[in-house]
């Protein structure tokens, strides 16, 4: 049977050879891999039901996501982003964008109807193809995105902190079965809570460059890293150049979530996109409900869905979470 990979058969015996299996299409699975991937998706059933009721139960408003938009993520800088290619298409003759996260939309959502809100939306990242043997990338993923107008970090970071406990509570009590059979029931720990926190400049002091790989292979529990300078959207502070942003690390798979308390102020915001050479008319609206005084302070994150789920079921690859695995550099038929 022809192949119809996006990478040479010879690049992907060497990607194959030295690092993780990538997970198949569902078509190629044999009766055990189906049988696991079953056990997966109860898990992932689990941890999306859990999660969506918590959010309802706290009085957040569910909303829908969106695919196009004229502003999504800049996604720069960002350290951790490695975009290969940015999509942008022509519909009516605007330019569009796929959905890099929602973050414009959740803070023009927060600011004027919505004051708690989460979406679980689409994000499509065309990462780089190297990343497809990271086992931590997917070209396609879902975010759990949530932003809440005028809260703290703080705030945010212990709401967090209550949702992974108590989800992991949860699954141990209803997902005994999957979880043994996938070998994560007994290792699955209720992290203590709070969890530590570490400061992104005295980690890059202490590991140097490669402090994320680093950490996640140090740490047996789920940890915060603080500080990270990034998008124009996370606040900070001019005076003592802090950032008052939050990024959940989990043991081996790293970064499930990054979030922070946002800019709302016009003069601000104009600054940073400045400075960090950000295409203003790629966020119109955004910008002119700043200059109107129409934006407020908020806080938030997201979570990513199949990154969270590939640490409950120990996955080698995230793929394995997906029922239809998107793989940097691997474009199956479905
Ligand atoms: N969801 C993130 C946030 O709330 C944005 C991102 O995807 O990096 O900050
Ligand atoms: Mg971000």
């Amino acid at each position: 049977m022809r192949r119809k990979y996006a990478v040479t058969q010879r690049s992907l015996t060497i990607v194959r050879r030295r690092l993780v299996e990538m997970p198949k299409p569902l078509e190629k699975l044999s009766e055990i891999e189906i049988e696991k991937k079953g056990h997966v998706s109860r898990v992932m059933t689990h941890v999306l039901k859990y999660l969506t009721s918590k959010f309802v139960d706290s009085e957040f408003e569910w909303l829908l996501p969106v695919i196009f938009s004229m502003s999504t993520d800049p996604l720069w800088p960002d350290p951790g982003a490695s975009v290969e290619k940015r999509i942008e298409v022509e519909i009516y003759g605007k330019t569009v964008r796929t959905t890099l996260s929602m973050i414009i939309h959740k803070m023009v959502a927060c600011s004027l109807a919505h004051p708690k809100l989460f979406i679980l939306s689409p994000n499509v990242r065309i990462e780089r193809r190297e990343r497809s043997n990271s086992g931590k990338h997917a070209y396609e993923f879902t975010q759990l995105d949530f932003e809440v107008r005028n809260a703290s970090s703080e705030e945010i970071r212990s709401f967090v902190e209550e949702l992974v406990c108590g989800l992991i509570s949860s699954l141990k009590k209803h997902m005994r079965t999957e979880l043994v059979h996938l070998g994560r029931y007994d290792s699955l720990e209720v992290p203590d809570m709070p969890f530590r926190a570490y400061d992104k400049v005295e980690l890059e002091s202490k590991f140097g460059k490669d402090w994320e790989t680093r950490l996640m292979h140090e740490i047996s529990e789920p940890v915060w890293v603080t500080n990270v300078p990034r998008e124009f959207y996370d606040f900070e502070d001019f005076e003592d150049g802090q950032w008052d942003n939050y990024d959940l690390f989990l043991p081996k798979y790293g970064e499930v979530l990054s979030g922070a308390k946002r800019e709302w102020e016009y003069s601000k915001i104009v600054r940073k996109m400045e400075r960090d050479d950000v295409k203003k008319k790629n966020y119109e609206v955004l910008l002119k409900l700043a200059k109107d005084r129409r934006l407020k302070p908020s806080a938030g994150a997201g979570v990513g869905i199949e990154r969270l789920v590939s640490w409950i079921v120990g996955a080698k690859h995230i793929g394995e979470t997906q029922p239809f695995p998107k793989i940097p550099g691997l474009v199956f038929d479905l």
